[in-house]
């Protein structure tokens, strides 16, 4: 007989968001009972896969046993949950089990659909086809950038929703940088090949990035569409305005379309549209069920799906979620926050840092960080500072510049 589990707050997945959750959580109420269903063993930092592309991080230092950063009062379940009854209060596991809850927070983050380019997952790996998007892809993008010397490069953006959606752009300046330093860019042809109609979503990091996109000769080709991969032939094919269009590359950079994990579209927890958990974008509490929140990349809130997003939202995820334990109504509010390094050069960075309708939210004042413009300061923040915050500070529940403001009449 399938077995029964009970736990009073359960999270579906040990990822960025989730773990920060917990451990806010926990932080604030030791004695919670609390299980987090996580079925990988190990942890990543993803931002820094951007650095691992970019021959700046070794692989090894983005990836943690999950067992290390697990807060330690938190019940592990070492399995994948395959399916939500939200009227039951239960979540069933892919063995079967199925876990009750007084409290379900869903963080299970947005699933890569490799699948849906013809031809990739074959090839991915090889024949120059890379991508920064998986662990053991970032080092081969860099030992492609190393050994190309002429030809054609071309980075792919699919249309949105995805993770990080500057990251596309990242893994090519850094590219561009390294063939610039090592004298050889003037022989390569750069092509940015993205789905949507503007170099990035705010309008006001585009003229920095367009000065790089002038400096690095890049060919900026909008509303293209990346539908197939020939992997020994070398050409991709791309959808356009125009009709489909078939060039060959000798370095391909493929960022995957990103969609909601397909237990959480179907369930009775998905938005209609978009199959992320339907939840209020400030509350971050379930339209339906008073009883279930999201958190990161699984929410189908309109901000940017970063971890900055995650570090925000979580102790307001906390406070809302202990408050609905207690019965009470959600006492503080998310902006929207999001945050996108822009890694232009080795050494500079853009900091794009704003929230909802694109509203600018800088941490820091003009005069010490522009996020504007490429600055070395932002990138000391990314390469030395925020990976150290993730693993010490976000992960153990410290909400160091992101204490949620509690509602006056809360
Ligand atoms: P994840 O951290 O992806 O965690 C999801 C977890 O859910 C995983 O542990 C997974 O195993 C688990 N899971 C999945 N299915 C199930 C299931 N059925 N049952 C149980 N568990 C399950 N963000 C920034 O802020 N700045 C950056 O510079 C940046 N750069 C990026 C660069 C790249 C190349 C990538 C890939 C991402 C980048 N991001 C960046 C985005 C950031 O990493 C994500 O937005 C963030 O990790 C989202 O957190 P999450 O908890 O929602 O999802």
């Amino acid at each position: 007989m399938a077995q029964k589990l009970v736990h009073e707050v359960v999270i579906v997945g040990g990822g960025t968001g989730g773990i920060a959750t917990a451990a806010s959580m926990l932080k604030r109420r030791p004695a919670l009972d609390l299980a987090i269903i996580e079925p990988a063993e190990t942890h990543s930092y993803q931002p820094g896969w951007t650095m691992v592309g970019g021959g700046i991080f070794d692989a090894s230092v983005t990836r943690r046993p999950m067992a290390s950063v697990m807060p330690r009062r938190a019940h592990w379940i070492r399995q994948a949950a395959a399916s939500f009854q939200p009227d039951e209060n239960q979540v069933t596991l892919s063995d079967g089990t199925t876990v009750a809850y007084g409290l379900l927070i869903v963080a299970s983050g947005i699933r890569l659909a490799w699948e849906k380019i013809a031809g990739l997952e074959q090839t991915l790996g090889s024949n120059g086809v890379t991508s920064n998007y998986r662990y053991d892809l970032a080092p081969y993008t860099w030992q492609l950038v190393r050994n190309l010397r002429s030809g054609r490069a071309i980075f792919s953006q699919p249309p949105m929703p995805i993770k990080c959606a500057g990251a596309p752009q990242k893994a090519m300046y850094l590219s561009c940088d390294a063939w610039r330093e090592r004298g050889v860019l003037d022989a390569i042809d750069v092509e940015f090949r993205t789905a949507g109609n503007a170099l990035f979503g705010v309008k006001e990091y585009v003229p920095a990035l367009e000065e790089y996109v002038e400096r690095y000769g890049i060919a900026l080709k909008l509303e293209q569409n990346l539908v197939a991969v020939d992997g020994p032939g070398r050409t991709a094919t791309f959808s356009t305005a125009s009709g489909e269009e078939t060039v060959d590359f000798d370095l391909l950079h493929v960022v995957p379309p990103q969609v909601a994990p397909q237990f959480v579209a179907d369930s009775p927890l998905a938005n209609p549209e978009s199959g992320f958990v339907d939840v209020d974008k400030f509350t971050l509490r379930h339209v339906r069920y008073p009883n279930v929140f999201a958190i990161g990349d699984a929410g189908s809130t309109p901000n940017a799906k970063t971890a900055a997003a995650a570090r925000k939202q979580a102790p307001i995820v906390a406070v809302n979620a202990l408050a609905a334990l207690d019965g009470a109504a959600p006492v503080a509010n998310y902006d929207g926050y999001g945050s996108c390094p822009l890694t232009v050069e080795r050494g500079k960075i853009v900091l794009a840092e704003f929230g909802y309708d694109g509203k600018l939210l800088p941490s820091f004042p003009k005069w010490l960080i522009d996020g504007t413009r490429p600055r070395k300061l932002s990138w000391l923040l990314k390469s030395e500072v925020l990976p150290w915050v993730y693993w010490n500070g976000m992960l153990k529940g410290h909400e160091w510049l992101v204490k949620p403001e509690i509602k006056a009449n809360a």
